[in-house]
């Protein structure tokens, strides 16, 4: 099934509201202001291009009865998040339910054909399994600063070899659809924008943790990107001249600090020096030490371990004092930590920036870890595409 794009603004509109789920066409009409002439003649429309279809009978509003809407059963995307070990791809409906989902090893290291190439694999199995013949689009997160206009990836310390390679080309070559890229911290907040706590606000900040550290921000209901597109990559923000060395470069970096390599090496340092017997041992059965020893002690209740968790939180607390202070967000989804450690670094989180901001921009704004389980960048991936299928051109 091949989509073709809305027609104009008035279509555009009412497919992106059936993106949230059926609606009534009372509720259509009411939501976007149209007159009911022009709302019939533009269902009329896209019902009869097979973008929309009858789902069933709405509740009656007091009288007449009014048919509920859907976007059409053929529509499907396709997330894809790249993070540097891992690609997980998945298949949506065209309200963003995702309806299969995988994912797998993978090092970027390796190149991007071989990893853009085992997503379209993998995507592939998820298609057969669910019938999916045509995508009608597909969106793509990667672990690094992204030129969205060019599709590729941009000077990424985490991406060598992927700089010159036209991701969305290859992905767009390879499904037959249209493919957007972006940077994974942007498409997760689109996530949380769609199908978590972000859903409710038109100002929010999604802090990304993990290997690299990255922010989106949704700004008046939509993803600001900045005038270059680099708008949230604060794993690079300077907190120490004499910090510890940084994959960038430079030293003192945020991500050097609190991504999960800086909580690594400072846990190495606390076995090293006796002041963690948990991890020494660890470390002495291992050979190494990675993010999960690092979590198991601290879960366990081992101070030292605590105390590398804690320092991380209070430095990115204290970057959120400032982005907050500044963009002034109705809340503050936090994703990525390693399982088990996002309640300790969220308490201190929470503490640092209550205690240091103004009661103004925090009175009332929360700040909660995803609910989404390792689903916000796929659906986010999934609405990106769809952002760009469903605008008029
Ligand atoms: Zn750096």
């Amino acid at each position: 099934m091949v989509l073709v794009r809305p027609e104009n603004t008035h279509q555009s509109r009412l497919v992106r509201l059936l993106r949230d789920g059926p609606r009534s066409r009372v509720e259509l009409g009411d939501v976007l202001g149209l007159s009911r002439t022009t709302l019939t003649a533009e269902l009329d429309r896209l019902v009869e291009r097979g973008r929309v279809e009858t789902a069933g009978p709405a509740a009656s509003r007091g009288g007449r009865r009014s048919a509920l809407l859907r976007l059409a059963g053929g529509v499907r995307f396709a997330g894809v998040v790249v993070a540097p070990d891992r690609v997980t791809v998945a298949v949506t409906d065209g309200e963003l339910n995702v309806l299969a989902q995988v994912d797998e090893p993978a090092d970027v290291r390796t190149g991007p054909e071989s990893v853009v190439g085992r997503a379209v694999e993998l995507l592939g199995k998820l298609r057969a399994e669910l019938g999916v013949s045509q995508l009608t689009g597909v969106g793509v997160g990667l672990p690094g600063p992204v030129a969205v206009d060019a599709g590729t990836a941009a000077s990424p310390p985490v991406l060598p070899g992927w700089q010159r390679f036209g991701v969305r080309d290859a992905f767009a070559a390879e499904l037959g659809c249209p493919a957007l890229v972006d940077n994974d911290a942007n498409v997760m907040a689109l996530g949380e924008q769609h199908a978590g706590v972000g859903r409710t606000f038109d100002d929010f900040l999604y802090l990304k943790l993990g290997t690299a550290i990255g922010c989106g921000l949704i700004l008046g209901g939509r993803l600001h990107r900045g005038s270059t597109g680099s708008a949230g990559d604060i794993g690079h923000l300077p907190l120490g001249e004499d910090g510890p060395a940084c994959v960038c470069g430079e030293s003192g970096c945020l991500e050097a600090y609190c991504g999960d390599a800086g909580l690594v090496h400072a846990a190495l340092a606390a076995a090293r020096t006796g002041r963690s017997p948990a991890l020494a041992a660890r470390l002495a059965e291992a050979g190494t030490l990675t993010m999960r020893d690092v979590a198991a002690a601290a879960t366990a209740g081992d101070p030292a371990a605590q105390t590398v968790v804690r320092d991380a939180a209070r430095r990115l607390g204290r970057v959120l004092v400032g982005l907050v202070s500044f963009f002034n967000p109705g809340i503050v989804v936090i994703g990525g930590p390693t399982d088990g450690l996002g309640h300790i670094l969220l308490a201190e989180i929470r503490a640092v920036v209550y205690r240091r901001s103004a009661p103004l921009a925090t009175g009332t704004m929360p700040i909660v870890l995803s609910d989404l389980a390792g689903r916000a960048g796929v659906v986010g991936a999934a609405r990106l595409a769809s952002e760009h299928v469903f605008a008029t051109d």
